[in-house]
Protein backbone atom coordinates (compact mmCIF):
# COMPACT_ATOMS: atom_id res chain seq x y z
CA UNK A 1 0.00 0.00 0.00
CA UNK A 2 1.59 3.36 -1.04
CA UNK A 3 2.30 5.39 1.86
CA UNK A 4 -0.05 8.94 3.06
CA UNK A 5 0.77 11.64 1.73
CA UNK A 6 3.86 13.84 3.54
CA UNK A 7 2.04 16.72 5.66
CA UNK A 8 5.48 19.37 5.98
CA UNK A 9 6.42 19.55 9.45
CA UNK A 10 5.34 23.09 11.53
CA UNK A 11 7.13 25.67 12.18
CA UNK A 12 10.84 25.03 13.83
CA UNK A 13 10.90 27.19 17.45
CA UNK A 14 13.86 29.69 16.26
CA UNK A 15 14.89 29.88 19.80
CA UNK A 16 18.33 31.65 19.36
CA UNK A 17 19.99 29.94 21.96
CA UNK A 18 19.27 26.73 20.21
CA UNK A 19 21.81 25.73 17.55
CA UNK A 20 20.54 23.44 15.14
CA UNK A 21 17.15 25.31 14.33
CA UNK A 22 16.15 23.94 11.03
CA UNK A 23 14.97 20.54 11.31
CA UNK A 24 16.93 18.57 8.81
CA UNK A 25 15.54 17.93 5.35
CA UNK A 26 13.81 14.43 5.67
CA UNK A 27 11.70 15.55 8.73
CA UNK A 28 8.41 15.24 7.32
CA UNK A 29 5.65 13.08 8.96
CA UNK A 30 2.06 11.62 7.74
CA UNK A 31 -0.67 11.37 9.91
CA UNK A 32 -1.30 8.14 11.26
CA UNK A 33 -4.56 6.36 9.89
CA UNK A 34 -7.08 6.91 12.46
CA UNK A 35 -7.61 3.29 12.04
CA UNK A 36 -4.99 2.35 14.07
CA UNK A 37 -7.03 3.60 16.83
CA UNK A 38 -3.86 4.93 18.55
CA UNK A 39 -4.25 8.39 19.87
CA UNK A 40 -1.87 10.44 22.23
CA UNK A 41 -1.65 13.59 24.33
CA UNK A 42 0.89 16.07 24.86
CA UNK A 43 0.70 17.11 28.14
CA UNK A 44 4.61 17.57 28.60
CA UNK A 45 4.68 19.51 25.16
CA UNK A 46 2.13 21.69 26.27
CA UNK A 47 2.56 22.41 30.16
CA UNK A 48 5.98 22.81 30.28
CA UNK A 49 7.10 24.68 26.49
CA UNK A 50 10.08 26.31 28.34
CA UNK A 51 11.32 22.28 28.57
CA UNK A 52 11.32 21.04 25.17
CA UNK A 53 11.99 21.90 21.57
CA UNK A 54 9.27 20.69 19.14
CA UNK A 55 11.36 18.48 16.56
CA UNK A 56 10.67 15.61 14.14
CA UNK A 57 12.36 12.09 13.31
CA UNK A 58 14.22 11.82 10.90
CA UNK A 59 13.00 9.51 7.74
CA UNK A 60 15.14 6.37 6.74
CA UNK A 61 14.21 5.24 3.44
CA UNK A 62 13.92 1.44 4.05
CA UNK A 63 13.34 0.81 7.52
CA UNK A 64 11.92 -2.96 9.20
CA UNK A 65 10.64 -3.56 12.56
CA UNK A 66 13.44 -5.68 13.70
CA UNK A 67 11.53 -6.33 17.36
CA UNK A 68 8.26 -5.92 18.14
CA UNK A 69 7.06 -6.38 21.84
CA UNK A 70 3.13 -7.74 21.61
CA UNK A 71 2.87 -7.92 25.23
CA UNK A 72 3.43 -4.34 25.98
CA UNK A 73 1.12 -3.62 22.96
CA UNK A 74 -1.58 -5.15 24.73
CA UNK A 75 -1.22 -3.22 27.88
CA UNK A 76 -0.66 -0.31 25.94
CA UNK A 77 -4.29 -1.05 23.86
CA UNK A 78 -2.28 -1.14 20.57
CA UNK A 79 -3.08 -3.40 18.17
CA UNK A 80 -0.86 -4.15 15.23
CA UNK A 81 -3.50 -5.69 13.10
CA UNK A 82 -5.24 -2.31 13.01
CA UNK A 83 -2.11 -0.80 11.11
CA UNK A 84 -1.91 -0.84 7.48
CA UNK A 85 0.32 -0.58 5.02
CA UNK A 86 3.44 0.54 6.32
CA UNK A 87 2.37 2.39 9.13
CA UNK A 88 3.32 0.46 11.96
CA UNK A 89 6.63 0.57 10.65
CA UNK A 90 6.33 4.65 10.45
CA UNK A 91 4.82 4.85 13.72
CA UNK A 92 7.42 3.45 15.27
CA UNK A 93 10.13 5.65 14.07
CA UNK A 94 8.10 8.33 14.69
CA UNK A 95 7.11 9.28 10.98
CA UNK A 96 3.25 8.32 11.16
CA UNK A 97 2.06 10.47 14.19
CA UNK A 98 -0.68 9.10 16.08
CA UNK A 99 -3.53 12.10 16.78
CA UNK A 100 -2.24 14.40 19.36
CA UNK A 101 1.15 13.63 18.76
CA UNK A 102 3.41 16.95 19.40
CA UNK A 103 7.14 15.35 19.73
CA UNK A 104 9.46 17.21 21.31
CA UNK A 105 13.09 16.70 22.13
CA UNK A 106 13.15 17.36 25.81
CA UNK A 107 15.78 19.79 27.66
CA UNK A 108 17.50 18.25 30.85
CA UNK A 109 20.78 19.38 32.85
CA UNK A 110 22.72 16.61 34.82
CA UNK A 111 25.47 15.32 36.80
CA UNK A 112 27.48 13.16 34.61
CA UNK A 113 30.34 11.67 37.04
CA UNK A 114 29.68 14.09 39.65
CA UNK A 115 30.32 17.20 37.12
CA UNK A 116 27.23 19.20 36.27
CA UNK A 117 26.39 19.75 32.85
CA UNK A 118 23.59 22.67 32.75
CA UNK A 119 22.17 21.66 29.34
CA UNK A 120 22.12 18.23 28.14
CA UNK A 121 18.80 17.55 27.09
CA UNK A 122 16.80 14.70 23.86
CA UNK A 123 20.25 14.90 21.58
CA UNK A 124 18.90 12.13 19.60
CA UNK A 125 15.80 10.89 21.22
CA UNK A 126 11.98 12.86 21.03
CA UNK A 127 9.12 12.38 23.21
CA UNK A 128 6.13 11.47 20.88
CA UNK A 129 3.52 12.08 23.51
CA UNK A 130 1.52 10.22 26.38
CA UNK A 131 -0.34 7.58 25.72
CA UNK A 132 -3.17 6.36 27.91
CA UNK A 133 -3.64 2.92 28.55
CA UNK A 134 -7.24 0.35 29.07
CA UNK A 135 -6.33 0.76 32.66
CA UNK A 136 -6.37 4.61 32.58
CA UNK A 137 -2.59 5.11 33.37
CA UNK A 138 -0.71 7.41 31.58
CA UNK A 139 2.78 6.31 29.68
CA UNK A 140 5.16 8.40 28.01
CA UNK A 141 5.93 7.16 24.32
CA UNK A 142 10.03 7.91 23.62
CA UNK A 143 12.07 7.44 20.84
CA UNK A 144 15.44 6.76 20.66
CA UNK A 145 18.32 7.32 17.96
CA UNK A 146 15.86 9.55 16.01
CA UNK A 147 18.30 11.81 14.49
CA UNK A 148 19.88 14.86 15.57
CA UNK A 149 18.02 17.55 17.98
CA UNK A 150 19.46 21.11 19.12
CA UNK A 151 20.48 19.34 22.36
CA UNK A 152 22.44 16.60 20.18
CA UNK A 153 26.41 15.84 21.20
CA UNK A 154 26.63 13.51 18.21
CA UNK A 155 25.29 12.05 15.00
CA UNK A 156 21.95 11.31 16.68
CA UNK A 157 21.60 8.03 15.87
CA UNK A 158 21.71 4.60 17.28
CA UNK A 159 23.34 1.29 16.69
CA UNK A 160 21.00 -1.76 16.22
CA UNK A 161 23.21 -3.76 19.39
CA UNK A 162 22.85 -1.37 22.20
CA UNK A 163 19.15 -0.55 20.97
CA UNK A 164 18.39 -4.33 21.29
CA UNK A 165 20.36 -4.76 24.58
CA UNK A 166 18.24 -1.93 26.02
CA UNK A 167 14.77 -3.83 24.64
CA UNK A 168 16.60 -7.03 26.25
CA UNK A 169 17.22 -5.94 30.10
CA UNK A 170 13.97 -3.71 30.03
CA UNK A 171 12.01 -7.07 29.69
CA UNK A 172 14.27 -8.58 31.98
CA UNK A 173 14.20 -6.54 34.48
CA UNK A 174 10.77 -6.66 33.98
CA UNK A 175 10.44 -10.27 34.05
CA UNK A 176 12.00 -10.06 37.70
CA UNK A 177 9.38 -7.72 38.88
CA UNK A 178 11.72 -4.46 38.89
CA UNK A 179 9.98 -1.39 38.02
CA UNK A 180 11.82 0.05 34.52
CA UNK A 181 11.12 1.76 31.16
CA UNK A 182 10.47 -0.19 28.53
CA UNK A 183 10.59 -1.19 24.54
CA UNK A 184 7.90 -1.19 22.14
CA UNK A 185 9.67 -2.09 19.52
CA UNK A 186 13.22 -1.74 17.72
CA UNK A 187 13.54 -0.72 14.00
CA UNK A 188 16.44 -1.20 11.66
CA UNK A 189 16.84 2.30 9.71
CA UNK A 190 18.68 0.51 7.13
CA UNK A 191 21.41 3.48 7.64
CA UNK A 192 24.39 2.52 9.04
CA UNK A 193 26.47 4.48 11.63
CA UNK A 194 29.94 4.74 11.96
CA UNK A 195 30.90 3.44 15.56
CA UNK A 196 34.56 3.44 16.29
CA UNK A 197 35.87 3.05 13.09
CA UNK A 198 33.24 0.62 11.84
CA UNK A 199 30.00 1.16 10.11
CA UNK A 200 26.93 -0.34 11.86
CA UNK A 201 23.22 -0.95 11.36
CA UNK A 202 21.33 1.88 12.53
CA UNK A 203 18.36 1.52 15.19
CA UNK A 204 15.54 3.43 16.51
CA UNK A 205 14.17 2.03 19.44
CA UNK A 206 10.18 3.25 20.96
CA UNK A 207 10.41 3.21 24.92
CA UNK A 208 7.64 3.61 27.06
CA UNK A 209 7.82 4.78 30.46
CA UNK A 210 5.22 5.88 33.24
CA UNK A 211 7.42 9.41 32.24
CA UNK A 212 10.57 10.32 31.11
CA UNK A 213 10.59 13.08 34.05
CA UNK A 214 14.40 13.10 35.63
CA UNK A 215 16.05 14.70 38.49
CA UNK A 216 17.89 16.13 35.40
CA UNK A 217 14.79 17.45 34.57
CA UNK A 218 14.40 19.33 38.10
CA UNK A 219 18.00 20.70 37.58
CA UNK A 220 16.94 22.08 34.00
CA UNK A 221 14.26 23.89 35.78
CA UNK A 222 15.80 25.34 38.48
CA UNK A 223 18.46 26.85 36.70
CA UNK A 224 16.45 28.82 34.50
CA UNK A 225 15.62 30.89 38.06
CA UNK A 226 11.43 30.79 37.51
CA UNK A 227 10.05 29.60 40.43
CA UNK A 228 6.41 29.39 38.81
CA UNK A 229 8.26 26.72 35.76
CA UNK A 230 9.80 24.72 39.20
CA UNK A 231 6.65 24.41 40.58
CA UNK A 232 4.64 24.07 37.72
CA UNK A 233 7.18 20.76 36.56
CA UNK A 234 6.62 19.82 40.33
CA UNK A 235 3.07 19.77 39.92
CA UNK A 236 3.38 18.20 36.75
CA UNK A 237 5.46 15.29 38.13
CA UNK A 238 2.84 15.10 41.16
CA UNK A 239 0.05 14.32 38.74
CA UNK A 240 1.82 11.95 37.18
CA UNK A 241 3.38 9.71 40.04
CA UNK A 242 1.91 10.89 43.00
CA UNK A 243 -1.63 12.00 42.15
CA UNK A 244 -3.36 11.69 45.93
CA UNK A 245 -0.47 14.85 46.89
CA UNK A 246 -2.21 17.16 44.08
CA UNK A 247 -3.63 20.42 45.61
CA UNK A 248 -2.39 19.68 49.09
CA UNK A 249 -0.62 22.50 50.70
CA UNK A 250 2.80 20.33 51.38
CA UNK A 251 2.68 18.55 48.28
CA UNK A 252 6.26 19.38 47.46
CA UNK A 253 7.74 17.68 50.25
CA UNK A 254 5.65 15.11 49.64
CA UNK A 255 6.81 14.59 46.59
CA UNK A 256 10.28 14.54 47.72
CA UNK A 257 9.18 11.61 50.10
CA UNK A 258 7.78 9.62 47.47
CA UNK A 259 10.70 9.92 45.09
CA UNK A 260 13.34 8.96 48.16
CA UNK A 261 10.96 6.20 48.90
CA UNK A 262 10.73 4.72 45.46
CA UNK A 263 14.58 5.22 44.29
CA UNK A 264 15.39 3.33 47.42
CA UNK A 265 12.99 0.36 46.63
CA UNK A 266 14.30 0.99 43.04
CA UNK A 267 18.21 0.32 44.40
CA UNK A 268 17.04 -2.31 47.02
CA UNK A 269 15.80 -4.14 44.22
CA UNK A 270 18.45 -3.77 41.71
CA UNK A 271 21.04 -4.92 44.35
CA UNK A 272 18.87 -8.08 45.47
CA UNK A 273 18.90 -8.77 41.68
CA UNK A 274 22.55 -8.20 41.21
CA UNK A 275 21.91 -5.75 38.60
CA UNK A 276 24.51 -2.69 38.04
CA UNK A 277 23.18 0.41 36.21
CA UNK A 278 26.51 1.99 35.07
CA UNK A 279 25.93 5.24 35.06
CA UNK A 280 23.42 6.58 37.72
CA UNK A 281 23.99 10.38 36.46
CA UNK A 282 21.13 12.84 37.66
CA UNK A 283 19.88 12.64 34.27
CA UNK A 284 19.43 8.93 34.06
CA UNK A 285 17.52 8.91 37.54
CA UNK A 286 13.81 8.86 37.11
CA UNK A 287 11.07 10.34 39.05
CA UNK A 288 8.97 7.46 38.77
CA UNK A 289 11.74 4.84 40.10
CA UNK A 290 11.80 3.17 36.94
CA UNK A 291 15.01 1.78 35.93
CA UNK A 292 16.43 4.09 32.35
CA UNK A 293 18.75 4.16 29.89
CA UNK A 294 20.21 0.60 29.70
CA UNK A 295 24.12 1.84 28.65
CA UNK A 296 26.78 -0.42 30.01
CA UNK A 297 24.31 -1.75 32.61
CA UNK A 298 25.32 -5.21 33.43
CA UNK A 299 24.54 -7.79 36.12
CA UNK A 300 27.40 -9.65 38.71
CA UNK A 301 28.21 -12.86 38.26
CA UNK A 302 30.16 -13.74 41.59
CA UNK A 303 29.42 -11.31 44.38
CA UNK A 304 31.81 -8.41 44.91
CA UNK A 305 30.92 -5.39 46.20
CA UNK A 306 33.20 -3.30 44.16
CA UNK A 307 32.15 -4.86 40.82
CA UNK A 308 31.68 -2.26 37.86
CA UNK A 309 31.87 -2.98 34.36
CA UNK A 310 31.41 0.42 32.28
CA UNK A 311 34.39 1.54 30.24
CA UNK A 312 34.34 5.00 31.08
CA UNK A 313 34.12 4.39 34.95
CA UNK A 314 37.56 4.64 35.96
CA UNK A 315 36.67 5.49 39.76
CA UNK A 316 34.24 2.89 39.98
CA UNK A 317 31.84 5.53 40.75
CA UNK A 318 28.86 3.47 39.60
CA UNK A 319 29.94 0.01 40.96
CA UNK A 320 27.34 -2.67 42.22
CA UNK A 321 27.92 -2.14 46.07
CA UNK A 322 27.98 1.92 45.36
CA UNK A 323 24.09 1.93 44.18
CA UNK A 324 22.74 2.91 46.96
CA UNK A 325 25.14 5.97 48.50
CA UNK A 326 24.89 7.26 44.76
CA UNK A 327 21.04 7.38 44.72
CA UNK A 328 21.14 9.32 47.73
CA UNK A 329 23.83 11.29 46.14
CA UNK A 330 21.32 12.16 43.81
CA UNK A 331 18.25 12.65 45.39
CA UNK A 332 20.43 15.05 47.52
CA UNK A 333 20.89 17.27 43.81
CA UNK A 334 16.97 16.55 43.61
CA UNK A 335 15.97 17.90 47.03
CA UNK A 336 18.23 20.91 46.26
CA UNK A 337 16.54 21.78 43.36
CA UNK A 338 13.16 21.44 44.92
CA UNK A 339 14.32 24.10 48.21
CA UNK A 340 12.52 26.60 46.87
CA UNK A 341 8.69 24.94 46.79
CA UNK A 342 9.27 23.25 49.99
CA UNK A 343 8.88 26.97 52.61
CA UNK A 344 9.14 30.38 52.48
CA UNK A 345 12.40 30.53 54.28
CA UNK A 346 15.91 29.14 53.12
CA UNK A 347 16.68 27.37 56.65
CA UNK A 348 12.96 25.68 56.95
CA UNK A 349 13.36 24.35 53.56
CA UNK A 350 16.49 22.99 54.21
CA UNK A 351 15.26 21.05 57.18
CA UNK A 352 12.49 19.45 55.11
CA UNK A 353 14.79 18.60 52.58
CA UNK A 354 17.54 17.04 55.10
CA UNK A 355 14.69 14.95 56.63
CA UNK A 356 13.15 13.69 53.57
CA UNK A 357 16.73 12.68 52.57
CA UNK A 358 17.36 10.88 56.15
CA UNK A 359 14.94 8.93 55.48
CA UNK A 360 16.43 7.37 52.49
CA UNK A 361 18.63 4.79 54.82
CA UNK A 362 16.08 3.42 55.94
CA UNK A 363 13.06 2.93 53.69
CA UNK A 364 16.79 0.81 51.75
CA UNK A 365 17.59 -1.38 54.38
CA UNK A 366 13.90 -1.99 54.75
CA UNK A 367 13.26 -3.04 50.93
CA UNK A 368 16.81 -4.43 51.07
CA UNK A 369 16.22 -6.65 53.95
CA UNK A 370 12.57 -7.56 53.00
CA UNK A 371 13.42 -8.98 49.53
CA UNK A 372 16.75 -10.56 51.35
CA UNK A 373 13.71 -12.47 54.01
CA UNK A 374 12.13 -13.82 50.65
CA UNK A 375 15.42 -15.07 48.59
CA UNK A 376 16.23 -16.97 51.72
CA UNK A 377 12.68 -18.10 52.41
CA UNK A 378 11.93 -16.95 55.98
CA UNK A 379 9.27 -14.46 54.74
CA UNK A 380 7.04 -16.88 56.09
CA UNK A 381 3.21 -17.22 55.62
CA UNK A 382 2.06 -14.47 58.41
CA UNK A 383 4.98 -11.78 58.25
CA UNK A 384 8.07 -12.75 60.37
CA UNK A 385 9.47 -15.95 61.50
CA UNK A 386 11.76 -16.86 63.71
CA UNK A 387 14.29 -15.15 62.44
CA UNK A 388 13.95 -11.25 63.44
CA UNK A 389 15.27 -8.38 61.97
CA UNK A 390 19.17 -8.53 63.89
CA UNK A 391 19.60 -12.05 63.54
CA UNK A 392 18.74 -12.16 59.95
CA UNK A 393 21.00 -9.14 58.99
CA UNK A 394 23.89 -10.90 61.45
CA UNK A 395 22.86 -13.98 59.03
CA UNK A 396 23.24 -12.18 55.74
CA UNK A 397 26.22 -10.49 56.82
CA UNK A 398 28.14 -13.71 56.96
CA UNK A 399 26.26 -15.29 54.29
CA UNK A 400 27.59 -12.25 51.47
CA UNK A 401 31.17 -12.54 53.36
CA UNK A 402 31.47 -15.54 52.14
CA UNK A 403 30.33 -15.36 48.80
CA UNK A 404 32.38 -12.74 48.54
CA UNK A 405 35.53 -14.14 49.90
CA UNK A 406 35.28 -17.14 47.86
CA UNK A 407 33.62 -15.36 44.72
CA UNK A 408 30.72 -17.49 44.49
CA UNK A 409 28.27 -16.80 41.27
CA UNK A 410 25.17 -14.85 43.42
CA UNK A 411 22.26 -16.09 41.33
CA UNK A 412 22.62 -19.71 41.05
CA UNK A 413 23.91 -19.76 45.01
CA UNK A 414 20.10 -18.88 46.14
CA UNK A 415 18.69 -21.56 44.03
CA UNK A 416 21.70 -24.42 45.45
CA UNK A 417 20.73 -23.17 48.91
CA UNK A 418 16.85 -23.87 48.00
CA UNK A 419 17.64 -27.43 47.19
CA UNK A 420 19.78 -27.32 50.41
CA UNK A 421 16.83 -26.24 52.69
CA UNK A 422 15.24 -29.35 50.82
CA UNK A 423 17.72 -31.84 52.37
CA UNK A 424 19.65 -31.94 48.62
CA UNK A 425 23.41 -30.48 49.57
CA UNK A 426 24.88 -31.48 46.48
CA UNK A 427 24.36 -28.21 44.58
CA UNK A 428 25.75 -25.85 47.50
CA UNK A 429 28.56 -28.09 48.50
CA UNK A 430 29.19 -28.00 44.57
CA UNK A 431 29.01 -23.54 45.01
CA UNK A 432 30.04 -23.44 48.17
CA UNK A 433 32.85 -26.01 49.08
CA UNK A 434 34.10 -23.83 52.20
CA UNK A 435 30.67 -23.25 54.09
CA UNK A 436 31.26 -23.71 58.01
CA UNK A 437 29.83 -26.65 60.18
CA UNK A 438 27.86 -26.32 62.99
CA UNK A 439 27.01 -22.74 64.23
CA UNK A 440 28.04 -21.35 60.61
CA UNK A 441 25.16 -19.02 58.73
CA UNK A 442 23.95 -22.40 57.26
CA UNK A 443 22.99 -24.17 60.15
CA UNK A 444 21.55 -21.20 61.44
CA UNK A 445 19.54 -21.23 58.07
CA UNK A 446 18.17 -23.94 58.51
CA UNK A 447 17.58 -24.46 62.09
CA UNK A 448 14.94 -20.97 60.84
CA UNK A 449 13.02 -23.47 58.68
CA UNK A 450 13.25 -21.80 55.28
CA UNK A 451 10.76 -22.32 52.81
CA UNK A 452 12.56 -23.49 49.64
CA UNK A 453 9.64 -23.72 47.20
CA UNK A 454 9.03 -19.89 48.30
CA UNK A 455 12.81 -19.59 47.75
CA UNK A 456 12.28 -20.66 44.27
CA UNK A 457 9.52 -18.33 42.93
CA UNK A 458 11.26 -15.18 44.27
CA UNK A 459 15.33 -16.55 43.44
CA UNK A 460 15.77 -16.41 39.75
CA UNK A 461 17.36 -19.22 37.15
CA UNK A 462 18.05 -17.11 34.04
CA UNK A 463 19.24 -13.48 34.25
CA UNK A 464 20.76 -11.73 31.41
CA UNK A 465 24.38 -12.97 31.80
CA UNK A 466 26.67 -11.40 29.92
CA UNK A 467 28.23 -13.31 27.86
CA UNK A 468 24.49 -14.53 26.64
CA UNK A 469 23.71 -10.89 26.04
CA UNK A 470 26.57 -10.64 23.87
CA UNK A 471 26.35 -13.53 21.73
CA UNK A 472 22.87 -12.74 20.72
CA UNK A 473 23.76 -8.98 19.92
CA UNK A 474 26.55 -10.27 18.27
CA UNK A 475 24.52 -12.79 16.36
CA UNK A 476 21.96 -10.10 15.40
CA UNK A 477 24.32 -7.65 14.01
CA UNK A 478 24.75 -10.57 11.54
CA UNK A 479 21.14 -10.88 10.99
CA UNK A 480 20.79 -13.40 12.96
CA UNK A 481 17.67 -13.00 15.53
CA UNK A 482 17.31 -16.84 16.81
CA UNK A 483 19.73 -16.35 19.59
CA UNK A 484 18.07 -12.88 20.63
CA UNK A 485 14.80 -14.28 20.55
CA UNK A 486 15.80 -17.15 22.38
CA UNK A 487 17.67 -15.77 24.80
CA UNK A 488 14.36 -13.38 25.40
CA UNK A 489 11.95 -15.80 25.62
CA UNK A 490 14.59 -17.48 28.29
CA UNK A 491 14.28 -14.41 30.33
CA UNK A 492 10.69 -13.20 30.04
CA UNK A 493 10.11 -16.33 32.54
CA UNK A 494 13.02 -16.43 34.81
CA UNK A 495 12.16 -18.93 37.55
CA UNK A 496 11.10 -21.66 35.72
CA UNK A 497 13.53 -24.47 34.97
CA UNK A 498 13.18 -25.76 31.29
CA UNK A 499 15.12 -28.95 30.49
CA UNK A 500 17.65 -28.65 27.76
CA UNK A 501 18.61 -24.64 29.03
CA UNK A 502 21.62 -25.43 31.50
CA UNK A 503 23.87 -22.82 29.76
CA UNK A 504 21.72 -20.07 30.40
CA UNK A 505 22.13 -20.85 33.92
CA UNK A 506 25.37 -20.48 34.27
CA UNK A 507 28.05 -18.38 34.07
CA UNK A 508 30.70 -17.13 31.93
CA UNK A 509 33.58 -19.55 32.03
CA UNK A 510 36.16 -18.51 34.79
CA UNK A 511 39.44 -17.70 33.32
CA UNK A 512 37.82 -15.79 29.90
CA UNK A 513 38.32 -11.70 29.25
CA UNK A 514 36.63 -9.62 32.05
CA UNK A 515 32.95 -7.98 31.35
CA UNK A 516 33.48 -4.55 29.93
CA UNK A 517 30.32 -3.04 29.00
CA UNK A 518 30.54 0.82 26.78
CA UNK A 519 27.57 3.80 26.57
CA UNK A 520 25.22 2.86 24.17
CA UNK A 521 25.97 5.58 21.92
P1 LIG B 1 23.79 9.43 27.79
O1 LIG B 1 25.22 9.22 28.08
O2 LIG B 1 23.21 8.45 26.81
O3 LIG B 1 22.93 9.57 29.01
O4 LIG B 1 23.73 10.83 27.00
C1 LIG B 1 24.31 12.02 27.46
C2 LIG B 1 23.95 13.15 26.51
O5 LIG B 1 24.54 12.96 25.22
C3 LIG B 1 22.47 13.32 26.27
O6 LIG B 1 22.20 14.67 26.13
C4 LIG B 1 22.28 12.57 24.98
O7 LIG B 1 21.12 12.98 24.29
C5 LIG B 1 23.54 12.92 24.21
N1 LIG B 1 23.87 11.90 23.21
C6 LIG B 1 24.28 10.64 23.46
N2 LIG B 1 24.49 9.97 22.32
C7 LIG B 1 24.18 10.81 21.31
C8 LIG B 1 24.18 10.69 19.88
N3 LIG B 1 24.54 9.57 19.25
N4 LIG B 1 23.81 11.78 19.18
C9 LIG B 1 23.45 12.92 19.78
N5 LIG B 1 23.43 13.09 21.10
C10 LIG B 1 23.80 12.06 21.88
MG1 LIG C 1 20.61 9.21 29.42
Amino acid sequence: MPESPRIPAPAVSTDPTRADSARGAETSFDPLPSAAGVTLEHGFASRLPELSVPWNAFRPESPRIVVWNEALAEELGIDAHRFTGNSLVRFLLGNALPEGSEPVAQAYAGHQFGGYSPRLGDGRALLLGEIRDPAGRLRDLHLKGSGRTPFARADGFAALGPMLREYLMGEAMAALGVPTTRALGVVATGRSVPRDGELLEGAVLTRVASSHLRVGSFQFARAQGDAALLARLADYAIERHAPALSGEPDRYAGLLDAVVAAQARLVAHWVLVGFVHGVMNTDNMTISGETIDYGPCAFIDAFDPAAAFSSIDHQRRYAYGNQPSIALWNLTRFAETLLPLLAPDAEAAKAVAVASLDRFGAAYNDAWMEGMRAKLGLAGSAGRTAVDDGALAELTADMLTDLQRHRIDYTSFFRALARAGSGDTTALDDVLPHAEGAGGWVDRWLQAAPDPAAMDRVNPIYIPRNHLVEEALEAASEGGMEPFSHLLSVLERPYTAREGFERFERPAPEGGPAHVTFCGT
